[in-house]
């Protein structure tokens, strides 16, 4: 690869918003034949809107919603953001908060009020033997329509659901068949559940879904792939992103995302918009093109 191509190669890229930190990561980009995309805030604006509230029977909403407010108040998941501020635009007062403790992956554990509050998923509740059956169904039934549910105990005992939904990027469903008409395999990756993971990729016609992925697990998955043989781009806007930007053999972050993510990267997509995925691999294999 002569420096002169590969300067012209990254300075046109640039001009797509396509930034990458070194030249040797313009040669890598053409190699790769596996992209594995994060769901939100990659796949979907990261935006996401609370959306429905069913609390326990005999429970009172309001109640309940200033005391899960409260709870996720002192969380900076961005679906803590998304519930506390669907709670103030109802117009409802947060208690205050004695604890607060994040479990990475599930949820937290907070006590409000001198009550103990937990805020997560199903594998949250079945830690604690919360009894959660009577509202499974319907928490099923809100996954299946791509939306992220969460359950709530108060005390050791179910108090209710209250569930967010996120919008997919315009862009995200023709970025994504772009790459397969291109033979390269686009693969969700996502903690979310399996049923709302499934549905959102559906909807931008990707067939292959990790979900349910812990924090510390998404750079195992990215290692898995590279085992059998795999060149893989991961494409990521989070904290949770940035060990899987790091060993994956090109990692792209997102521009709208968190500093970390961008660090961890070897490539920085400013517009955010996943028809730069494929713009990176053409631009990269134009410019081997020119080399060899
Ligand atoms: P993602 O990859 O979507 O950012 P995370 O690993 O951060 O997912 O979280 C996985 C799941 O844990 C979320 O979909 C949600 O159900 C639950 N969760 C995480 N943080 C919180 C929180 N602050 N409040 C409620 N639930 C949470
Ligand atoms: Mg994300």
């Amino acid at each position: 690869a002569t420096p002169t191509s590969i300067m012209a190669g990254s300075g046109r890229a640039a001009e797509f918003g396509i930034l990458f930190k070194g030249g040797e990561h313009l040669e890598t980009t053409h190699r790769i034949d596996t992209v594995v995309v994060d769901k939100t805030g990659t796949v979907t604006n990261g935006k996401p809107v609370l959306t429905d509230v069913r609390v326990a029977n005999g429970a009172d909403e309001e109640e309940f919603l200033s005391l899960i407010g409260a709870a996720e108040k002192q969380s900076e998941h961005p679906l803590a953001e998304a519930i506390v501020q669907g709670i103030q635009e109802r117009g409802i007062s947060l208690k205050a908060v004695q604890k607060f403790e994040a479990v990475p992956g599930y949820g937290v554990k907070t006590i409000v009020n001198q009550k103990e509050i937990l805020v997560g998923t199903r594998k949250l509740m079945n830690q604690y033997q919360i009894d959660i059956s009577k509202i499974l169904p319907v928490m099923e039934e809100l996954e299946a329509n791509g939306k992220t549910a969460m359950l709530a105990s108060i005390d050791g005992q179910y108090a209710g659901l209250i569930a967010v939904a996120d919008t997919i990027k315009e862009t995200s469903k023709k970025a994504i068949k772009r790459l397969q008409e291109m033979n390269i395999e686009v693969i969700m990756m996502t903690g979310d559940n399996q049923r709302t993971a499934t549905a959102i990729s559906k909807e931008v016609g990707i067939n292959h879904v990790i979900a349910e992925v812990l924090p510390e697990g998404k750079a195992e998955q990215v290692k898995k792939l590279q085992a059998i043989g795999k060149k893989v781009a991961m494409v990521g806007d989070g904290i949770n992103d940035a060990p899987a930007l790091a060993v994956a053999d090109i990692g792209m972050a997102i521009g709208t995302g968190t500093d970390v993510a961008m660090e961890a990267a070897d490539i920085t997509l400013i517009r955010g918009d996943l028809n730069s995925i494929a713009d990176a691999i053409i631009m990269s294999r134009k410019t081997m093109r020119n080399i060899k």
